[in-house]
C-alpha cells in the first residue's frame, strides 16, 4: 500500500468536546487504509471569526492514508455529519470540524479543496501542533 501522509485539523465548540474529539480520532482510525500516527496536545482556543460562540478544543491529528485527497474530505465530512446527527437535536449540527492541514507535500487547488489550508499563516495554534509533531512547514 502506498501511503501518505496527512495532517488534520480537529475542533470541537458544542457538546461533550472531549468526547467528540476522541470519537473523531477513532472513527478517523477505522478509515479505509487509515491510520492515526500522531496526535499533538488537546488545545482550548477562542472562537475565530464574527459570530459568539464557546471556545474551541483543538488537535491536531497526522495520519498514514492510502486514499486521495478528495476521498479523505468526503470521508471527514461524512465523520463531520456522523457527529452532528448524534448530538443534532441537542446541541446543534457543528459539534465537529476537520480540515485537511496538509497532504503530503501537495498542493491542491481544486473546486472544495485547497491544500495546504489556507488559514494555515494565520493559525498560530495549527502551527503550533504540527511543530509538536515534527511535521515542518511548507515554505510560503
Ligand atoms: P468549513 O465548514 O468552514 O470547515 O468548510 C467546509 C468546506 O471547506 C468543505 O465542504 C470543503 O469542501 C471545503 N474545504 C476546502 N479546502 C479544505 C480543506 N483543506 N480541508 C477541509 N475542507 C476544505
Amino acid at each position: 500500500m502506498s501511503a501518505e501522509r496527512a495532517a488534520i485539523a480537529l475542533g470541537s465548540n458544542l457538546g461533550d468536546r472531549e468526547r467528540v474529539l476522541g470519537r473523531a480520532r477513532e472513527a478517523i482510525g477505522r478509515l479505509p487504509g487509515t491510520r492515526v500516527v500522531g496526535a499533538s496536545r488537546v488545545e482550548e482556543t477562542e472562537p475565530l471569526g464574527p459570530v459568539p460562540q464557546g471556545p474551541y478544543l483543538n488537535q491536531m491529528l497526522l495520519v498514514e492514508t492510502a486514499l486521495e485527497p478528495r476521498e479523505l474530505l468526503e470521508a471527514l465530512l461524512a465523520v463531520e455529519r456522523e457527529e452532528g446527527r448524534a448530538r443534532s437535536e441537542r446541541w446543534g449540527p457543528r459539534t465537529l470540524d476537520c480540515d485537511i492541514v496538509l497532504f503530503g507535500e501537495r498542493s491542491i487547488t481544486e473546486a472544495g479543496l485547497t491544500v495546504p489550508h489556507p488559514e494555515l499563516p494565520h493559525r498560530g495554534f495549527w502551527q503550533r501542533e504540527l511543530a509538536e509533531l515534527n511535521v515542518r512547514l511548507p515554505v510560503a
